[in-house]
């Protein structure tokens, strides 16, 4: 059985191997940390997490996954320019320095990304490397010394642009995305990190020092230009970095097809003189109720505001799961609800497979091989998986557990086992043994009851079984017995 991926690069679905044998290498373009990742950031994390984990599971290849901290850019200088002292002081960093504020503000809101993406599953473990901008500026310069070198790079003001002019005549600029190029005028300069398409012009590499920014050394051709890195260069230097180039496969939201990936494209190839990526791999939007998530609309959320509406965190991971990544998904609280009774509905089962089957349980195991087969045959479909649940689902209704031999609850115990290594948001022990912990008050009023009940007092034990349940419990009575339980 072989993965096969859609690959925006080919527009294609196409079977996946290794480039140089294994392990796989997967970058991500991670978060911003100017502030809290909101659930639609959450998909895009939730997205590659899910393709290492069908890598490492079903392919059995050994993974390499690389998640990249951007804490250096425009959204960030602009909101650590006010200062707060919720922010932690960063490691080493003097008060008066002016990377200092930016520090600080990125390094909270990693920590907060690492919080967030731990509680929704994603093991930090997993990764080969989390890799921060700034610790990657000397990677930084060195690319764009390169792509200067090279003849793609110019300086203009203190800063270096992509000469885009001279790169359209070397290779395809817009390979992930049709670009057009009709507004495109050679020599016209954009200095921010997000545009538009109908910008489309000379990026910058390498932004010079403004007073109050963060800013670092770079020397060029004999000459300190002081300033910062653009966006789209921290991810090509840090994935050759951390990984080498060409990799296997990129991931990110579709939204950074253009222009942050083909820039990244671009920059690699005119610096480096290789691809980036084998497997270009974007994932859909997250829509809440329908429409495009906005703070003006009233229907922003991060994932703290899911907790805080006390959602558990791994209904939502498992929503997540419930339509194919590369389709919009519409989030709703009550397609959240949807979620939990399903992820319930095959909890139960798990625990119900532990149970002692009945004498009569019938033989089943050749049924749990096509199970497993059918499954991941669904996942290896471009991660396929809502097709693999329902396949699941097919089967448990169809095979109750009452009705399954030893064998057979040992072998689905160990597939379940298996697909958790993916899902991860099952227990696979037995059911767990709830105890109530009963107040003496509690008691008291059960034993005044039961004797009453014992004298035909029947008004008396009514009046303290209303005082009973008042207190949150109920009493089940047998003929000569009595327990008390939680309402
Ligand atoms: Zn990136």
């Amino acid at each position: 059985m072989q993965l096969h991926l859609y690959n925006t690069l080919t527009r294609k679905n196409e079977p996946f191997a290794p480039l140089n044998g294994e392990p796989v290498r997967i970058y991500s373009c991670g978060p911003t940390v100017y502030n809290y990742a909101h659930i639609g950031n959450m998909r895009a994390f939730l997205f590659p997490d899910l393709l290492q984990r069908v890598l490492r599971v079903v392919c059995g290849y050994p993974v390499k996954w690389v998640m990249n901290i951007t804490d250096i850019e425009d959204k960030i200088i602009r909101d650590s320019a006010i200062g707060s002292s919720e922010w932690l002081p960063a490691m080493g960093e003097q008060a008066d320095n002016p990377n200092s504020n930016a520090a600080k503000l990125a390094l909270h809101y990693e920590r907060e990304f690492l919080n967030d993406i731990t509680t929704i599953g994603i093991k930090t473990s997993d990764f080969y490397a989390i890799p921060r901008a700034t610790d990657f500026i000397d990677a930084i310069t060195d690319l764009v010394r390169k792509i200067v070198e090279n003849g793609y790079g110019y300086v203009s003001e203190g800063s270096v642009y992509f000469n885009l002019n001279e790169w359209r005549k070397a290779a395809k600029y817009g390979q992930l995305f049709t670009i057009d190029t009709e507004n495109f005028r050679a020599g016209v300069r954009i200095d921010a990190d997000e545009y538009e398409r109908d910008q489309v012009s000379d990026f910058v590499l390498w932004k010079a020092h403004k007073e109050g920014e963060p800013s670092w050394d770079f020397e060029l051709s004999g000459k300190n230009l002081r300033g910062r890195p653009g966006w789209h260069i921290e991810c090509s230097a840090m994935g050759h970095a951390s990984l080498g180039l060409p990799f296997d496969i990129h991931t990110g939201g579709v939204d950074l097809r253009f222009p942050h990936h083909e820039d990244e494209i671009a920059q690699s190839k005119a610096g480096y003189g290789v691809e980036t990526s084998a497997f270009w791999c974007h994932n859909e939007f997250l829509e809440v109720e329908g429409t495009k998530m906005s703070k003006s609309k009233g229907n922003f959320f991060i994932l703290r505001d899911l907790l805080d509406k006390g959602i558990d965190p791994l209904d939502f991971r498992f929503a997540m799961m419930s339509v194919q990544y590369n389709y919009v998904f519409n989030f709703t609280f009550f397609g959240l609800e949807s979620a939990r009774k399903a992820r319930f509905r095959i909890q139960d089962y798990i625990y119900d497979l532990h149970e002692t089957p009945s004498e009569t349980a019938e033989l089943k195991s050749s049924y749990v091989v096509e199970l497993r087969t059918e499954v991941f045959a669904e996942l290896l479909n471009d991660l396929h998986t809502p097709k693999a649940l329902e396949r699941v689902f097919a089967y448990i209704n169809a095979h109750p557990a009452s009705g399954l031999d030893q064998q057979t609850r040992t072998q689905l115990i160990a597939f379940f086992t298996e697909l958790n290594g993916i899902f991860d948001v099952w227990e696979i022990g037995e059911r767990p043994v709830v105890t109530i912990e009963i107040p003496d008050d509690v008691r008291e009023l059960a034993e005044q009851r039961w004797q009453a009940k014992k004298n035909r007092d029947f008004a008396a034990a009514d009046a303290l079984r209303a005082r009973i349940s008042e207190r949150g419990f109920v009493i089940l009575d047998t003929k000569d017995a009595y327990s008390i339980e939680k309402a």
